[in-house]
């Protein structure tokens, strides 16, 4: 059943220190739930799910905005949508791969309001900005009341949406780092059609093929095809130090059904999943052969 909107109370802050403030107090009673774009929460709320009854509405911080170029890399505020991301000048020259992710996540309406730091809170395996922050192993910034914290993308989820934020802890922006020199980055979501689908298989990878001609970086990230989105650390060991070759990408690709635990759900089945997480892996490698041959 749906919740009833006049059972919910929103608390509005007026900066950022002030909205720490009611999360935390919050505490005490009932926890405010932060409420950023909506596009997770409000559907969850229409489908009567017990998300909390108050909310604490972010969309106003003005700390919480903007893109940045950060040493090394680009910082991206909490509240930062998908439409930002997508159209951003440094965001599609040194993150295509990011840029590429923002681009297929729902729709034009969806991705003016959905933003980056939900996407990660949310903690969906099949959110789709999570295997590319993973393979850039971005940096998530937290704060509250008691101060900051950098916390490595990669040690961000426990379990199945289960974060290690802590109850009075925001997330503020997240860092992701440029792509080491000449490594090659890609994205591919597979959904049931190009626009408006959750993911099936969703993979973001970076390789770089060494002047000598064998791989010296591999990093393969995927979602959709475990309970947490996860770098497929066996693939990536069997690409490290190969030349780019059949017999290099066929054992990349029988490692990778060792990296991951896809499971039957109503989007789609396991074996369909494997099929196909291993079918964009080929392509990536593919590709990237392509780029390093030409030079
Ligand atoms: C029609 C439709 C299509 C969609 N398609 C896609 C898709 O293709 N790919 C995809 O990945 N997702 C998709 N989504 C899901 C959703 O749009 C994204 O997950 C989005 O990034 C969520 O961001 P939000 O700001 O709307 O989060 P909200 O709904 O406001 O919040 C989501 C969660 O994050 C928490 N949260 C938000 N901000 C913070 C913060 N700063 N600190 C701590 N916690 C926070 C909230 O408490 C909540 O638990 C779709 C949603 C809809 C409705």
């Amino acid at each position: 059943m749906r919740s009833a909107l006049s059972t919910l109370e929103v608390a509005t802050p007026r900066d950022l220190a002030h909205a720490l403030r009611l999360l935390h107090d919050s505490l005490a009673t009932e926890r405010l739930v932060p409420l950023a774009g909506g596009t997770d929460l409000l559907v969850y709320l229409n489908a009567g799910q017990q998300v909390g009854r108050r909310f604490l509405n972010l969309w106003g911080l003005r700390e919480l905005r903007g893109i940045r170029e950060a040493r090394g890399g680009v910082t991206l505020g909490a509240l930062t949508t998908f439409t930002m991301i997508r159209e951003h000048p440094l965001v599609r020259r040194c993150l295509p791969a990011l840029a590429a992710a923002a681009a297929v996540i729902g729709a034009w309406q969806v991705q003016n309001r959905a933003t980056i730091a939900g996407n990660i809170a949310n903690g969906s395996p099949a959110g789709d900005s999570l295997p590319v922050l993973l393979a850039h192993e971005a940096v998530v910034h937290a704060r509250s009341m008691r101060g900051g914290r950098d916390i490595p993308f990669g040690t961000l989820y426990r379990g199945y949406r289960d974060l290690v934020l802590e109850p009075d802890e925001l997330i503020t922006a997240v860092t992701v780092p440029f792509p080491p020199a000449r490594a090659f980055p890609f994205f591919r979501k597979v959904g049931t059609r190009r626009a408006q689908s959750i993911s099936k298989v969703v993979l973001c990878g970076l390789v770089r093929v060494a002047r000598g001609g064998e791989v010296d970086l591999a990093r393969v990230a995927l979602g959709s095809v475990a309970p947490v989105t996860l770098r497929a650390r066996r693939a990536e060991r069997a690409l490290l130090g190969a030349r780019p070759s059949a017999t290099a990408t066929a054992a990349a690709r029988a490692a990778l059904m060792e990296d991951i635990a896809p499971i039957d759900d109503i989007r789609s089945d396991a074996a369909y999943r494997r099929a196909v997480a291993g079918n964009v892996l080929e392509q990536f490698l593919r590709a990237a052969d392509a780029r390093f041959t030409m030079g």
